[in-house]
């Protein structure tokens, strides 16, 4: 993470400088991959940062928003639209998520990245039933040859049978996988396998092509393994206050 937040130690970057540095890295990426920026989309990941720090980054052109806590967002949501009722982003949910939570999430989230049980599934499916619009959703996979249920993700063999669990409810969309990349693991062998599942899921339903994957450190693995959508915090806010409370 150094290499991130190394490069801001002499004086400090504004919202426009990190931005665009993040482009920079984004576009690059793509560049050495033989790829469209245009096919990847920047989550600027705002937890811990007030709403007035996350509208300073909408009004410079970025549309996705990600919250992974469901209180913090479901407020930020009503600021922001408060403080800038211009601009209508999209939210994204990508943290654990309980399932007395569902209804609040399904109230703000045009995507909830981080399904991960069947039991989720229901209560989600329950909760977008009052929305104008179907919920998407992905899959999270727990990537950890080791893994820690602490996490959140769901062990890849049992990925069908989480997909026709959404593809049987009415209000939900399935629109691909999401993973972290686990620590102690290269990101590009763990983003590597995250495209194969992406592969095994198009084959049970070809539209569900997203693959959320890559953070503030490992974009370019993500990328260059075939990310859709990228979520980046630090890079875009500088280092969250209480990191140890925001972990994904
Ligand atoms: C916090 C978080 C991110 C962003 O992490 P950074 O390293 O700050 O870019 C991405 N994905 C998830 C699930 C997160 O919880």
């Amino acid at each position: 993470m150094d290499r991130i937040t190394g490069s801001s130690a002499a004086a400090p970057r504004t919202p426009e400088q990190r931005l665009a540095d993040v482009r920079v890295r984004i576009d690059a990426a793509c560049a050495s991959a033989g790829r469209d920026p245009a096919d990847v989309t920047l989550i600027a990941v705002g937890k811990g940062m007030p709403a007035e720090r996350i509208t300073e980054i909408l009004a410079l052109g970025v549309a996705d928003i990600g919250e992974n806590k469901a209180q913090e967002a479901s407020d930020k949501a009503v600021q922001i639209a408060e403080l800038a009722p211009d601009l209508t982003p999209r939210w994204h949910f990508i943290g654990q998520l309980q399932r007395n939570k569902a209804r609040s999430v399904a109230g703000f989230a045009s995507m909830v990245h981080s399904v991960d049980r069947l039991a989720l599934v229901t209560a989600l499916d329950r909760a977008a039933a009052s929305r104008s619009q179907p919920l998407d959703v992905l899959l999270q996979l727990d990537l950890d040859p080791d893994p820690d249920p602490t996490r959140g993700g769901v062990d890849p063999p049992d990925l069908a049978a989480l997909a026709e669990a959404v593809l049987g409810v009415e209000h939900l969309v399935l629109c691909g996988v999401m993973s972290v990349a686990p620590p102690g693991v290269d990101a590009r062998e763990a983003f590597d396998r995250l495209v194969g599942y992406s592969q095994v899921l198009q084959a049970i339903q070809p539209s569900a092509h997203v693959v959320s994957a890559g953070m503030s450190g490992d974009l370019e693995a993500a990328i260059s393994a075939g990310a859709t959508h990228v979520r980046v915090g630090t890079a875009l806010f500088g280092a969250r206050k209480l990191a140890s409370e925001h972990r994904p």
